[in-house]
């Protein structure tokens, strides 16, 4: 005979249970509130700050979600009936401080505790990213970050181009482009937003045209401008991350100086002929010892030891790689999954098919992301003065 009754109180013997103004008190002093119902009870509202993993993918999803075993979590679900089976799962899964929320949501609403309705994706767009949402790491709390999130791209060229393609396929919601440049014909060995033609307008109507032929739903931003100490500010600010795709030097401290002035990750890739190099400067970022590109490259390097590209020459494939990668971080960065590359670059020779990571640190003296006092921080036009690049 099934006894559904008396397997729930049988349960009641190992899980606790509390009221909701418990599991309220105890999310404000840092607790989780996991609320376990389907999607469509849930899209009808749902404690505030909640986090929301269906019961048919918890065991397969919390393990991302909430990877420390010791965290305490509160179970709940419409009534208390299924919080109190799942937190049963979760406690043989390893999970060690597990409650179940009696009484549910209905409890939490007639008590008067605070919900809200979450955020969905929109039916075109469980289409359109309907792979990223099958990976437990980005699923649609991940894409409604993407769709939400800013990214700057700094130069519309080799490594701008493929950054701006993934990112706009990604769904990443808004997405900046700098770039003064006219499209030449010997930028389309390497710089694939262009077409022949493209040549002889601006690469960032070029890139504009392409990337919202790709994906319509997303705000794509020409900027006609050049980077300079004066604009740079108000330019970066409104960004989540900045793609530093440049081929000079002086660009390249600008935006370092003004990411780290104004907390924004820079990602930061770089080609030379066949060799690549990829890594994020983000000082203020969680992680300790976390360099900017002053705590690499305290000074430019003469002019005849920086060719560009125009002077030196890349196999065309190679900013692709490198923006490939810069895209990859900034999705990471962005949607919040995955180790990033802080503190570490990646080198690579297609050459010789060799890949090294290093570790790179923060300098302790670096006048730049040292600087505590924002009163005192190094201004932007007295290095771009004395800067003959
Ligand atoms: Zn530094």
């Amino acid at each position: 005979m099934i006894q559904l009754n008396k397997y729930l109180d049988n349960l009641r013997g190992v899980i606790k249970e509390v009221d909701v103004n418990t599991a309220f008190q105890k999310q404000l002093q840092g607790a989780i509130l996991l609320d376990i119902r389907e999607k469509d009870e849930v899209n009808s509202g749902s404690p505030t700050n909640a986090i929301r993993i269906s019961k048919g993918m918890l065991e397969m999803n919390i393990v991302n979600e909430i990877p420390n075993s010791d965290t305490e979590i509160y179970l709940l679900c419409a009534s208390g009936r299924r919080s109190l089976v799942s937190a049963f799962a979760l406690q043989e899964l390893g999970y060690q401080h597990i409650y179940s929320v009696k009484g549910g949501f209905g409890d939490w609403k007639n008590q008067g505790l605070p919900f809200e309705i979450p955020k969905t994706l929109k039916p075109e767009d469980l289409e359109r990213y309907k792979r990223h949402l099958l990976i437990p790491e980005v699923g649609e709390k991940g894409q409604l970050k993407l769709l939400n999130s800013k990214a700057l791209i700094v130069g519309a060229g080799g490594i701008g181009s493929p950054v701006a393609w993934y990112l706009a396929a990604a769904g990443v919601g808004t997405i900046g482009i700098i770039d003064d440049d006219i499209v030449d014909r010997t930028n389309l060995q390497r710089q694939i937003l262009h077409t022949e033609n493209s040549v002889g307008t601006y690469k960032v109507d070029s890139a504009k045209e392409r990337l919202e032929a790709l994906n319509p739903a997303i705000k794509i931003i020409p900027i006609k401008e050049r980077l300079n100490a004066d604009n740079i500010d108000s330019l970066l600010s409104d960004y989540d991350v900045v793609l530093d795709g440049t081929d000079n030097f002086t660009t390249r401290y600008l935006i370092n100086d003004a990411c780290v002035k104004l907390k924004i990750p820079n990602v930061h890739g770089s080609v030379f002929r066949f060799e690549g190099q990829v890594t994020t400067f983000y000082p203020a970022s969680e992680q300790e010892n976390a360099p900017c590109y002053r705590c690499v490259y305290p000074t430019p390097p003469p002019p005849e030891l920086a060719p560009s590209c125009a002077e030196a020459g890349v196999l065309g494939v190679l900013p692709g790689m490198v923006g490939i990668m810069c895209a990859t971080e900034a999705i990471k960065i962005l949607a919040g999954f995955g180790t990033l590359m802080i503190g570490k670059i990646l080198c690579f020779n297609a050459l010789s098919w060799s890949f090294d990571i290093y570790d790179i640190d923060q300098k302790t003296d670096c006048p730049y992301c040292g600087c505590k006092d924002h009163e005192h921080y190094p201004s932007y036009s007295n290095y771009v003065a004395s800067c003959s690049l």
